[in-house]
C-alpha cells in the first residue's frame, strides 16, 4: 500500500496506488437547497447514455429523498454500519479492508435495485406540542441528487484486478475500459456510493462517464444543463494548495469551504461537493458531510451570501450557461463567467430587470396592465 495525501481529511492514508493527481480534476457543486427532485437529470442521463439491453435499472444520476430513500437500497446505511461493526470508524475503507480485499464493501443483492424511489417525499420526526420555528426543521427531508463523484482515490478502480478502470490525467475522469473489463464486480463492491452497475447482458460494469463528450468541447454535462432547479456547476478545480480565487469550483469549494463532499470519512476524496440543506437537523448532517466544524461554516457562510457579493455571483453562475466557466468575476451589477479561452460565456444581473410598460401602447392603440 502507498501511503497518499487527502486533503479532506487532512492526512496521509493507505491507497494501493501511489498519488497521482491529474492536471486539474473535473469536479461538480450542487446546491441541495434549491433541489426539488423533478429528476429531469436523472431522466436526461437515462435517455442520453443507459437505454440500452442490460442497462434498464442503471441510474448513473438519481436523486433520493433523505432520510429514507436511497438507491440501491439502503448503501449508506450498509457501509456505515460495516465500519461501525468492525470498530473501524476513524479509518477510510481502504484501511479497513480484509485481507483478500483493497476495500471494504458489500455487493448489493439484485432486490435492492428494485425501488428506486422508495421513500420519495416522506418525512423524517415528528413536531413536538409548544413547537415554534427556529431554522431547523422538526418534520424535515432533503433531496440529494447523486452521480459518481470521479473520486481522486476511486474504490472501484482500486478493487479492479484486471485494472480495467482508469482516471484520466487530463481531468481525472474515472472511466470503465470495457474491452478489458472481464464482469468480476470488484468495482461494484468496491465502491462505497455504489455508483458502478453490472450489465447482466453485456456481462461488463458500467457507470457514469461525466458526458465526456460534451466536457473535451467546453461544455457541461448533460444533468448539469437540463437541471431545472438550475442547482448544478460542473467544472474544474485545482490541486488543493493551489486554489484559484477567479475559478468558481476553486473559490466555492477550497477558498469560501461553502460546499462540501459527500462521506469524505470513507476516504475516496470524491468531488462531488454539496451545499448542505440549512433547514435540516445538524447531527445527521454532520455524519454526511465531514463533521460539525465543516457543515456549520458551510451553512453560516450561505446563509450569508446575500450580503457578500463575490460568493453571491459565484452562485448565480448555476445554470447560467451551458459552457464550462473556468473563471469569473463580479461588479456592481453582474456576474461575469468567461470559458476556457477567456470568452464571456455568461453575464447574470443581481438584480433581475423590471420593466413597465405604459398604460397606453400608442402605436398599437391600446391598453396594458402590468402585473407585478
Ligand atoms: S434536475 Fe436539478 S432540481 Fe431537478 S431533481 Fe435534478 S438536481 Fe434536482
Ligand atoms: S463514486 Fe464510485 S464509481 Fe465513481 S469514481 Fe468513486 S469509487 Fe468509482
Amino acid at each position: 500500500m502507498a501511503k497518499v495525501y487527502n486533503w479532506q481529511l487532512d492526512r496521509k492514508m493507505d491507497y494501493i496506488y501511489e498519488e497521482r493527481r491529474p492536471r486539474r480534476q473535473v469536479a461538480w457543486v450542487f446546491d441541495i437547497n434549491k433541489c426539488i427532485a423533478c429528476q429531469t437529470c436523472t431522466v436526461a442521463c437515462k435517455t442520453t447514455w443507459t437505454s440500452g439491453p442490460g442497462q434498464e435499472y442503471m441510474l448513473w444520476n438519481n436523486v433520493e429523498t433523505k432520510p429514507y430513500g436511497s438507491y440501491p437500497l439502503k448503501w449508506d446505511l450498509t457501509i456505515l454500519k460495516m465500519r461501525k461493526q468492525l470498530k473501524a470508524e476513524h479509518k477510510t475503507i481502504f484501511e479497513a479492508a480484509g485481507m483478500s480485499e483493497r476495500a471494504l464493501g458489500y455487493l448489493p443483492e439484485s432486490d435492492d435495485y428494485m425501488y428506486p424511489n422508495i421513500g420519495e417525499d416522506e418525512c423524517a420526526g415528528i413536531v413536538e406540542k409548544g413547537a415554534f420555528f427556529s431554522g431547523i426543521h422538526q418534520v424535515w427531508m432533503f433531496y440529494l441528487a447523486r452521480i459518481c463523484n470521479h473520486c481522486t482515490y476511486p474504490a472501484c478502480l482500486a478493487a479492479c484486478p484486471r485494472q480495467a478502470i482508469y482516471k484520466r490525467p487530463e481531468d481525472g475522469i474515472v472511466l470503465v475500459d470495457q474491452s478489458r473489463c472481464r464482469g468480476y464486480r470488484e468495482c461494484v463492491k468496491a465502491c462505497p456510493y455504489k455508483k458502478v452497475f453490472f450489465n447482466v447482458v453485456t456481462r461488463i460494469s458500467e457507470k457514469c462517464i461525466a458526458c465526456y463528450p460534451l466536457i473535451e468541447r467546453g461544455e457541461q454535462p448533460r444533468c448539469v444543463q437540463t437541471c431545472i432547479g438550475k442547482i448544478r456547476l460542473q467544472g474544474f478545480i485545482n490541486r488543493p494548495d493551489r486554489p484559484d480565487p477567479e475559478n468558481p469550483m476553486d473559490y466555492l469549494i477550497f477558498i469560501r469551504k461553502v460546499a462540501l463532499p459527500l462521506y469524505p470519512q470513507f476516504g475516496l476524496e470524491p468531488n462531488v461537493y454539496y451545499i448542505p440543506p440549512i433547514h435540516v437537523p445538524r447531527k445527521f448532517l454532520y455524519q454526511m458531510f465531514g463533521g460539525k466544524d465543516a457543515v456549520e461554516h458551510a451553512i453560516a457562510t450561505y446563509q450569508k451570501a446575500r450580503e457578500d457579493r463575490k460568493l453571491l455571483g459565484a452562485m448565480l453562475l448555476f445554470g447560467a450557461t451551458e459552457k464550462i466557466v473556468h473563471r469569473f468575476r463580479v461588479d456592481d451589477r453582474y456576474a461575469y463567467g468567461y470559458d476556457e479561452e477567456g470568452n464571456e460565456v455568461c453575464r447574470v444581473p443581481f438584480e433581475e430587470p423590471i420593466h413597465f410598460r405604459p398604460l397606453f401602447d400608442r402605436e398599437r392603440r391600446v391598453y396594458r396592465l402590468n402585473i407585478t
